[in-house]
Parts: structure tokens; C-alpha cells; sequence
């Protein structure tokens, strides 16, 4: 089921409003754009930084047992071979024989409501490819004439480090998940930390996949970012520690301001030979309920893999029992960029407000990216303009503010209510004291009812937080 308002057109309203207020742009538009690839403009930064502080916030902060760590983007090329990247990860990628548009077998197989996933063989895909040829159609040019459907390995490649001709041969690879920064360096964590099994390390930052397909807008990307945390349990703790960080994962969701009902766990079909568990959190984006985040529970594999490959010992030495072991892992694996698109979907909205109608976004004030805007009600009176700039620079040193002298105030209001701005913060004449009552008082208008108050300035920042 979708919600009533997840239509083509609701994404198409996102875009419009993320292109033309400056949160995403088309990668490399100049030169026509490059597939997969998107920019962040200026509020869209603010936006895509507030919500990796709120992650970082409720997974770092909050925990008692869970620390950080930014590990490099380019590796030992041995990390993805021992992590079975270079070997398997691959989706399964068909060819139309007539427009050589190149799709994901098992996507166009979904859209039948036919199960595939990377995990079968290709054999096995192909089967289920053949028995429903009859149906699956090109998406570009409608054809019916595929090909047979082969594997196509998602790691990108870099000669970064690399000075012969055929670097090719011996590749590094740009990583295909942020995990693997982690598992290379739990032992260094565990050595130089107080940390004790269970604990976590979390981390933020970019991969880059190979994606046959981009496509949803920021929903596929082939360079994108990624919020992993890892939780190092023992053996017999993890099938426990997975329900608790399975429900902690929804609920941060709902506090965040999420309708409940947009929101769903989605159970993983096939699960890899040495998972024990895997959930995916799905959101209802305006193309339907999708995966948003993973939460998964992977025994010991990585850590036994990286053991074998790199010789080094994994092992883990209980300090009250003695017990030695290599730990067990549970992760919770999200993108920022399908975050940011699922929170523009969650608070989107369009109202009226006396006679004017508006589009809103009633965007939770931690991720607002400018959470004041400051206007003079005139910009040709210079005693307003200065009194303006003296508010601006008192609330700008707190937060995220914007100075806004352009067109009329309601124009002004509709500017930051596109945006998500909390408040706006009008510097009349009562401010300079025409009615000597309100002398040093401002105009606050709310966002979300467009009611007004007025505060004194030497209240405003106590007021806005
Ligand atoms: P999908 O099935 O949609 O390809 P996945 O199961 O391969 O996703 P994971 O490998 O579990 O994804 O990655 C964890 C998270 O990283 C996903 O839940 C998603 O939020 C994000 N992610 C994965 N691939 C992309 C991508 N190409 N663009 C943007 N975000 C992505």
C-alpha cells in the first residue's frame, strides 16, 4: 500500500522544489549530467549534514558502548577479497537487444511481483528470467528482446597507488561499503579504547557501487554515503542484541517525526549462507515502500574472513571468563542520500494559509537547514537594516540563520517555509521604539501555523532554542 499522496507527482514535486531551492543538483549538469551522480547545493548540505549530526547523535552520543572512527575510502586491495566483494558482489544485469539498455534482472522481475535476488546463482536466475519472458519489457524502449542475464560486479576499480600501464590487473578498489573500514580496524579499536565486547563502532561516510541502473533520483546512486554501525557481541548475545537494535532502528524513526504508518520491516527472502538474521527497514517513498536501512545479524564472517586474509587474529579474550572468541556482529546500515529523500517525502507538504496557498516543509528543527531567518521590514530604511543585521549576527552565532532583505515579508515567509525554516524574526519600527512599549521586541512567525509573537530581543535565542 502507499500513502494517498505517493504518486509520480509527488516526486516530481520534490525534485522540482530540491532543484530549484538549491538542495540537490543534477551531477555535472553543465556537461549534461552524469548518470548515478547528483551535487548538494547550499541548503542541501545543511540538510544531508543535520541528518549525519542526528545519526551520529543517537548512535555515538547516546551510547555508552558505541564509538566512531573514519577509515580511508581506498584500501589493501586484500580487504575486498577477503570481505567476498571481489569475488560475488554482483547483481544480475540483462541487456535489451534492440536500445542496449542495460537493467537489473531482478528489478524487472519485482516489477511482476517475481522474486530474484543477487544471491541466486545465475543459473537460477536465468530460469526464472526464461519463465517470464513472455511479460518483462524493456523500460526505455518497451521490447520484449533480452539477452541472457549475467553477473555484473558492482566494486569500482582505481589505480590510485598504482604507476604501471596495466594497472587493471592489479586494482585497488574504491570501497562498496563503509563496513569494511570498521572490521580492519576492531583490533585497533579494542587496543587503544576501553571499550569491552559488546560494543560498537560507527561510522559515516562515502561508497561507490557500480549500479547498473541508478535511478529514483537520490534513491540509487553510484557514489553515495553510507551510516554504519557495527555491534562486536559474543556468540550466545546476538540474536538478543539484534532484536534490541532492530526495534531501536524503527523507533529512531519515530521520534525523528515519522508517521508510523510510513514505515515497515521487511524481511529478507534468501539470507546469505552465514547470516543469522536480516531485516530491512522500509520507507514509503513516492515510488512505494523501498528499503531505507538494513539491520542484520552476521555472525562471525567478516572478522573470521579478515583473520584468514590478513593472518592477524581476530580473537576476543573475555576478561571475566576467559572465554576466547572471534566476535559476532550486528549492523545497522543506512543511506544518507535515501534519509534525505525520504524525509523531504515525510515533510512535504502544501497548505493555505489565509488566502495563500503554500508548499512547507515541516522539517523536525534539528534538521531544518537554517533554523532563523532574520528580515528588516524595509530594506530602504537603514535604522531597520542595521538593527536587522545586530539580531542577525546575536542569533547567527547559536545557529544556522539566514538574512533575508528581499521583497515583501510575505514573500519572504513563503521563501522560508520552502525550506523548512522555523522561524522568521521581523525587525519593525516598534523594534526602534515607536511604540515605546515594544521597544526592543521583534516579530517571531512559526512555520508550521503562521502564528506571530512578539519577543523581546534579549529573550530571542533562549526562545528559538
Ligand atoms: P538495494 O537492495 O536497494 O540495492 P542493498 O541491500 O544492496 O540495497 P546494502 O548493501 O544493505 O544495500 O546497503 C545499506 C544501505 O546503503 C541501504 O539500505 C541503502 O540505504 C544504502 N544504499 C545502498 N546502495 C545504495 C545506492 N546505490 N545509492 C544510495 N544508497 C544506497
Amino acid at each position: 500500500m502507499t500513502n494517498p499522496d505517493s504518486t509520480q507527482n509527488k516526486m516530481e514535486k520534490i525534485t522540482a522544489l530540491c532543484k530549484r531551492r538549491g538542495f540537490v543538483f543534477a551531477g555535472s549538469e553543465i556537461y549534461g549530467g552524469f548518470v548515478g551522480s547528483f551535487d548538494y547545493g547550499p541548503y542541501g548540505v545543511e540538510l544531508a549534514n543535520n541528518i549525519k549530526a542526528a545519526w551520529w547523535e543517537a548512535m555515538v552520543q547516546h551510547e555508552r558502548n558505541i564509538v566512531g572512527l573514519d577509515s580511508a575510502i581506498v584500501t589493501h586491495p586484500k580487504v575486498w577479497e577477503a570481505s567476498g566483494h571481489v569475488g560475488g558482489f554482483s547483481d544480475p544485469m540483462v541487456e535489451c537487444k534492440e536500445c542496449n539498455t542495460r537493467s537489473r534482472a531482478d528489478h524487472l522481475l519485482e516489477e511482476l511481483d517475481v522474486f530474484a535476488d543477487e544471491k541466486m546463482t545465475i543459473e537460477e536466475i536465468n530460469t526464472i528470467f526464461d519463465a517470464n519472458r513472455d511479460k518483462l519489457v524493456c523500460p526505455k524502449c518497451g521490447s520484449k528482446n533480452f539477452g541472457v542475464v549475467r553477473k555484473f560486479n558492482l566494486l569500482a576499480q582505481t589505480n590510485l597507488g598504482n604507476f604501471s600501464e596495466d594497472w587493471s590487473k592489479e586494482p585497488a578498489y574504491l570501497r562498496g561499503e563503509t563496513c569494511q573500514g570498521i572490521y580492519i580496524n576492531f583490533k585497533n579499536v579494542l587496543d587503544t579504547t576501553r571499550v569491552k565486547v559488546p560494543f560498537g563502532i560507527a561510522q559515516i561516510g562515502k561508497a561507490f557501487r557500480n549500479e547498473i541502473a541508478p535511478r529514483q533520483y537520490i534513491f540509487r546512486k553510484r557514489e553515495f554515503e553510507q551510516m554504519e554501525m557495527q555491534m562486536f557481541v559474543a556468540p550466545a548475545e546476538e540474536m538478543s542484541v539484534y532484536d534490541i537494535w532492530k526495534a531501536k532502528r524503527m523507533q529512531y524513526y519515530i521520534d525523528m517525526g515519522f508517521k508510523p504508518e510510513n514505515l515497515r520491516f521487511h524481511e529478507h527472502e534468501n539470507l546469505v549462507f552465514y547470516a543469522k538474521a536480516a531485516f530491512d527497514i522500509e520507507y514509503n517513498f513516492p515510488f512505494g515502500f523501498k528499503e531505507l536501512e538494513g539491520v542484520h545479524a552476521r555472525g562471525n564472517y567478516d572478522l573470521t574472513q579478515h583473520q584468514t586474509f590478513s593472518g592477524v587474529s581476530m580473537e576476543y579474550t573475555d576478561p571475566y571468563t576467559n572465554e576466547k572468541y572471534i566476535p559476532h556482529v550486528v549492523e545497522t546500515s543506512v543511506g544518507l542520500d535515501r534519509t534525505f529523500l525520504a524525509v523531504m517525502t515525510e515533510f512535504y507538504d502544501e497548505d493555505t494559509i489565509g488566502e495563500e496557498s503554500r508548499i512547507v516543509l515541516r522539517l523536525p528543527k534539528k534538521l531544518a537547514p537554517i533554523k532563523v531567518a532574520v528580515f528588516p521590514l524595509l530594506r530602504n530604511r537603514p535604522e531597520l537594516v542595521q538593527k536587522a543585521e545586530e539580531v542577525f549576527a546575536l542569533v547567527s552565532k547559536e545557529m544556522r540563520a539566514e538574512f533575508d532583505d528581499n521583497g515583501n515579508v510575505g514573500k519572504r515567509y513563503r521563501r522560508q517555509d520552502e525550506i523548512g525554516t522555523p522561524h522568521c524574526v521581523t525587525i519593525d519600527f516598534d523594534t526602534l521604539g515607536e511604540n515605546p512599549e515594544l521597544l526592543d521586541t521583534v516579530t517571531v512567525r512559526n512555520r508550521d501555523t503562521g502564528a506571530q509573537e512578539r519577543i523581546a530581543i534579549a529573550e530571542l535565542v533562549n526562545y528559538l532554542k
